[in-house]
C-alpha cells in the first residue's frame, strides 16, 4: 500500500478539490458531533431511560457523522475516473467509527476525570476515525490503483489523534458547561475538524496511478458516482436528525410522564387535576372517592401490600373512564372523577352507585380477603360558575360529620354541607383560638450524619368539639380562601414564640422552629412587624425562627416575593421553600428567591429507595439544591431503607418524618427527650 507500481507501465492520476464539498463535509461531522454531544448530556441528565441508552444513541450519532463525512469528503476530491463502492466494506467501514465513539463516551462519563482517561480517549477517537477511513477507502473499486505516503499517512493519524484528544480535553473538563450552546457548537466544531482534517491529511497522501492501457478511457470530468453521496449524505443527516428529533421528544415525554401521573398507578396526578380544573373553559361535575384505610393498611399490613390495594383500586377505577369520563388520584387516598357536563349528573350518580356495588364486595389481594371501605362525594358546578370550588365541597362532604364510610355516594348539598361545615369552620375558628382547641405539635428534624437534633417544625391541630380532631389539610384551605388565615398566623407566631421562650426558661437548649405561612401573607408588611414584636415580647433572636412558604407566596409576584424574602433574611430569619416539587417547582424561582433551605415534597421519598425513578429524581433534586448551597429537608421519610439511601446520597441532609418523630406537643416532647430515646 506505501509501495509506487512501476511508473513504465502506469501515469498519476491528479484530481481537484471541490470547495464546496469540503465546506459540506466539515459541517456534517460537526453536526453528528453537535448531536452526540446533545445525547450525552441526557445521559448525564437524570433519565426516564437507561443511561446506556443515550449512551448508544450518541456512538450511533458520532459513528455515522464520521462515516457520512467520509464518503461525502470522497466526493470532494474530483478525479477524472470511475469509481463505485463495495457495499460490504463500506458497510464495514462504519463499525470502527461507532465502537470507538461508544469507547470514548464511556470513558469522558466516568466519574473519575484525568487526564490519562482523556489521553485514551482521544487515541481511541483517532484510531477509529483514521480506520474508518482507511477501510472506506478500501471499499472504493475503481480503474485507478493508489497508494499511500508512509509520513502523510502517520501525520493523518497522529493529526486525528491529537485534534480529538483537544476536543475530548475541552469536553471532559467543560462537560457541565455543555448547557451553553456556543460552547457546545464550538466543540462539536474542533471535533468535526479532527474528523475532517484527518480525512483531507489522508487524500492529500494518496496518490492515484491509472494503467497506462486504460489511460484513454479517462474523463475530462468527475466521474465519481454521485448517487454515492447523495445516499450519505440523507442517510447521515436523516439520523443525524431522528435522532435528535427522538431524544427531544423523549425528554418531554419523560417530564411529562413524571410530573404529570402518579407512579404507583400511572393514573393522572394532583397536578393534571388542578390544570383541568383550572383551564377556563371546565365547566362539569366531579366525583371524589375517599378510601380513608390505607394508612391503617399500610400500618397494619406493610406499605408493600397497602401499595396492591391501591394499585387495586386504580384498576377498578380506571375500568369505569371514558372519553369524556378522566380519572385522576390525588395521593393514595383519594381518586376523582371529572366529567365536562353538567347536564350529565344524574348518570354520572348512577355510575359511581355501580363502582360503589363493585367496591362492597370482598376481594382478594396478595392471597388476603379484603373489603375496601370507601365513599363518593359529588360535587357539580350546575349551581355556581367556580370549578375550583368543586374540590371543597367535595372535602365539605366527606369531612361532614354525618357522612359514613359506607360506600354512599353523596351528592354536595348547599343546605347540609356549607353550612355546617365551612360556615362552621370560619364561624368557629375565632372561639377556637380563644378557648384552647387549637394548639401546636412540634415535629423534630434530624441532621442525616450525627443524628442530632436540627430544629423543629410548629403545625398547627384543631381538636373541633363537633368534629373531633380535625386535620390541618381540611381546614386551612378554607380559612385561606376567607382570609382569616393571616389571624390564626398571627396566632401561631405567638404561640411558638412564647413557647420557645419557656423551653429557654426551663435550661433546654434551644433550636429553631419553622412556621408554616399561607399563601401570600408572607408579602405583607403586617407579618413582619408581629415577628418583630413578638421576638421582643419573648426576648428571642431571628434565628430562633424559620418561615416555611410554598411557591403559592410566589406565584403572585415573584418580585415582591423576592423583596419580602431578602427583608426577612436581612433581619436573620431563615426561610425555607417547602413542598418543593409539587407545585410548578419552576427553577428560575429557585435561582432567584433568597431561601436557606428547600424542603422536599414527601411524594419524592415515598417510593424510594424501590423506584429506580424516583431516586434519580430525588438524587437530580439533591444536586440542585447542593449547587445552590441550600440546607436540605427530606420530608415524609418513614422507613429504615429510606434512611439508609438517603444518607448514601449525602451526609449534610436533613430528615424530617415520622420513621424519626411524629409531630408531638411540647410535653410530649419533652418526655421523648428527658428518655432520651429521641436522638
Ligand atoms: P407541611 O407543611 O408539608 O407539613 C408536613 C406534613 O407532613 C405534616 O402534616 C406532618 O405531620 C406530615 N408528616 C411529617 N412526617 C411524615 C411522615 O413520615 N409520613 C407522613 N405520612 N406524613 C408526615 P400535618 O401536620 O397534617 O400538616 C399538613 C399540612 O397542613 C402542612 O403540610 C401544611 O401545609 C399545613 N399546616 C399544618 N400546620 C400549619 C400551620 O401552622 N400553618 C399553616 N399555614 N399551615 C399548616
Ligand atoms: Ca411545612
Ligand atoms: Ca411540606
Amino acid at each position: 500500500m506505501f509501495t509506487h507500481p512501476s511508473m513504465e507501465s502506469y501515469s498519476v492520476v491528479v484530481g481537484e478539490y471541490s470547495f464546496s464539498i469540503i465546506l459540506l463535509s466539515v459541517v456534517i461531522a460537526s453536526f453528528a458531533s453537535y448531536t452526540a454531544i446533545s445525547m450525552n448530556e441526557r445521559m448525564q441528565e437524570n433519565s426516564f431511560f437507561h443511561r446506556n441508552l443515550w449512551l448508544i444513541l450518541a456512538s450511533i450519532a458520532m459513528g455515522f457523522g464520521i462515516w457520512s463525512m467520509h464518503f461525502v469528503g470522497m466526493g470532494a476530491y474530483l478525479l477524472p475516473i470511475s469509481m463505485t463502492y463495495e457495499p460490504r466494506l463500506t458497510f464495514l467501514s462504519i463499525i470502527p467509527a461507532i465502537t470507538s465513539s461508544f469507547l470514548v463516551f464511556y470513558l469522558v462519563n466516568r466519574r473519575r476525570k484525568s487526564i490519562g482517561f482523556n489521553l485514551i480517549s482521544g487515541v481511541t477517537m483517532g484510531i477509529g476515525i483514521s480506520a474508518m477511513h482507511y477501510i472506506g477507502m478500501a471499499s472504493m473499486v475503481s480503474d485507478a490503483v493508489y497508494t499511500y505516503d508512509f509520513t502523510i499517512f502517520t501525520a493523518s493519524v497522529a493529526i486525528a489523534i491529537s485534534i480529538s484528544f483537544i476536543a475530548i480535553y475541552i469536553f471532559s473538563s467543560l462537560q457541565h458547561l455543555m448547557k451553553n450552546r456556543h460552547l457546545k457548537m464550538f466543540t462539536s466544531l474542533v471535533m468535526g475538524l479532527a474528523i475532517s482534517s484527518m480525512h483531507y491529511t489522508g487524500l492529500i497522501g494518496t496518490t492515484y496511478y491509472i494503467h497506462r492501457d486504460k489511460i484513454d478511457s479517462l474523463h475530462g470530468v468527475h466521474q465519481m458516482n454521485m448517487t454515492y453521496l447523495n445516499i450519505s449524505v440523507s442517510i447521515g443527516l436523516g439520523l443525524l436528525l431522528l435522532l435528535l428529533l427522538l431524544s427531544s421528544f423523549m425528554d418531554r415525554y419523560i417530564d411529562y410522564r413524571v410530573n404529570y401521573f402518579e407512579s404507583l398507578t400511572r393514573i393522572p396526578n394532583r397536578r393534571s387535576f388542578e390544570k383541568m380544573l383550572n383551564s377556563p373553559t371546565y365547566h362539569g361535575s366531579l366525583a371524589m372517592w375517599y378510601i380513608p384505610d390505607i394508612e391503617k393498611i399500610n400500618v397494619e399490613q406493610g406499605y408493600n401490600f397497602g401499595d396492591k390495594v391501591i394499585q387495586y383500586l386504580g384498576h377498578l377505577f380506571s375500568q369505569w373512564t371514558s372519553s369524556s369520563m378522566k380519572l385522576y388520584q390525588l395521593q393514595g387516598k383519594r381518586f376523582v372523577f371529572l366529567i365536562q357536563d353538567v347536564d350529565g349528573i344524574a348518570e354520572f350518580e348512577r355510575t359511581m352507585n355501580r363502582i360503589a356495588e363493585q367496591l362492597k364486595k370482598q376481594t382478594e389481594i396478595d392471597g388476603k380477603l379484603i373489603k375496601i371501605e370507601a365513599v363518593c362525594a359529588i360535587s357539580t358546578t350546575e349551581e355556581h360558575s367556580d370549578p375550583k370550588r368543586l374540590y371543597t365541597e367535595a372535602l365539605a362532604v366527606l369531612e361532614h360529620p354525618s357522612t359514613r364510610y359506607d360506600y354512599q355516594v353523596i351528592r354536595f348539598d348547599n343546605a347540609i354541607h356549607t353550612h355546617s361545615f365551612e360556615e362552621e369552620i370560619l364561624g368557629s375558628i375565632g372561639d377556637a383560638m380563644r378557648e384552647g382547641q387549637l394548639f401546636m405539635v412540634y415535629q423534630p428534624k434530624i441532621i442525616a450524619c450525627t443524628n442530632g437534633l436540627s430544629g423543629f417544625e410548629a403545625l398547627i391541630r384543631w381538636k373541633h368539639p363537633e368534629y373531633g380532631m380535625l386535620s390541618p389539610v381540611t381546614f386551612i384551605p378554607i380559612l385561606e380562601q376567607s382570609e382569616q388565615m393571616e389571624e390564626v398566623t398571627n396566632w401561631i407566631i405567638e404561640q411558638v414564640c412564647k413557647q420557645i421562650a419557656e423551653w429557654v426558661k426551663m435550661d433546654y437548649r434551644v433550636y429553631p422552629v419553622s412556621i408554616n405561612i399561607s399563601g401570600d401573607y408572607v408579602t405583607s408588611p403586617i407579618l413582619l412587624n408581629v415577628l418583630r414584636e413578638m421576638i421582643k415580647k419573648y426576648k428571642l433572636k431571628p434565628h430562633n425562627l424559620e418561615l416555611e412558604i410554598t411557591e403559592t407566596s410566589v406565584v403572585k409576584s415573584i418580585k415582591d416575593a423576592v423583596k419580602a424574602l431578602n427583608t426577612f433574611r436581612e433581619e436573620g430569619f431563615s426561610v425555607a421553600l417547602d413542598d418543593f416539587g409539587t407545585g410548578v417547582s419552576s427553577l428560575s424561582y429557585l435561582k432567584q428567591l433568597p431561601i436557606s433551605t428547600l424542603k422536599i415534597d414527601k411524594s419524592f421519598i415515598d417510593d424510594v429507595p424501590q423506584s429506580e425513578k424516583d431516586s434519580s429524581i430525588l438524587k437530580a433534586i439533591l444536586a440542585i439544591g447542593r449547587t445552590l448551597s441550600l440546607d436540605i429537608v427530606l420530608e415524609g421519610v418513614e422507613t429504615e431503607e429510606q434512611v439508609q439511601f438517603l444518607r448514601q446520597d449525602s451526609e449534610s441532609l436533613i430528615f424530617q418524618g415520622y420513621y424519626f418523630a411524629k409531630p408531638m406537643t411540647s410535653a410530649e416532647l419533652l418526655n421523648r427527650l428527658a428518655q432520651r430515646n429521641l436522638v
